[in-house]
């Protein structure tokens, strides 16, 4: 279950991000972000988190935003889905799952050939076999 910081801690840390003259200011890059859309960061990825019945403390948030560095190509959500991914192929090495490697299930049998009485059968229907 991902933890997300409370009411409360939002406001502690858009605080934290504001200058002396109450302009939030992005916790990433610094750009004045006030009036713009703003994101709370988990510093340490949410995927990454093994024990989550640790409370999260604004000390595991940046506020970011949006468009500067939380969702920019390059910027924290996209490095953050290539260290999901890493962490996830190590994962699968370590319990001996190799990528490409297919489960091995007993497939689907030869369909039957198509009965139907508008079209002429083009082999003899395997009921008819007895008959002969
Ligand atoms: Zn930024």
């Amino acid at each position: 279950m991902r933890r997300e910081f409370t009411r409360a801690q939002k406001v502690a840390m858009i605080k934290r991000a504001m200058d002396g003259a109450g302009r939030i200011l992005c916790e990433g890059c610094s750009l004045n972000i006030t009036g713009k859309a703003i994101e709370f960061d988990h510093i340490i990825p949410e995927a990454l988190v093994i024990d989550k019945s640790v409370g999260l403390e604004i000390s595991d948030g940046r506020v970011l935003g949006r468009d500067c560095c939380h969702r920019r190509p390059g910027g924290k959500t996209t490095t953050d889905l290539a260290d999901i991914a890493e962490a996830k192929r190590r994962e699968a090495k370590h319990f001996g799952i190799r990528a490409g490697q297919r489960l091995r299930g007993p497939g689907f049998s030869p369909s039957q050939p198509q009965r139907s009485a508008s079209r002429p059968l083009s082999k003899p229907a395997a009921w008819r076999r007895d008959e002969d």
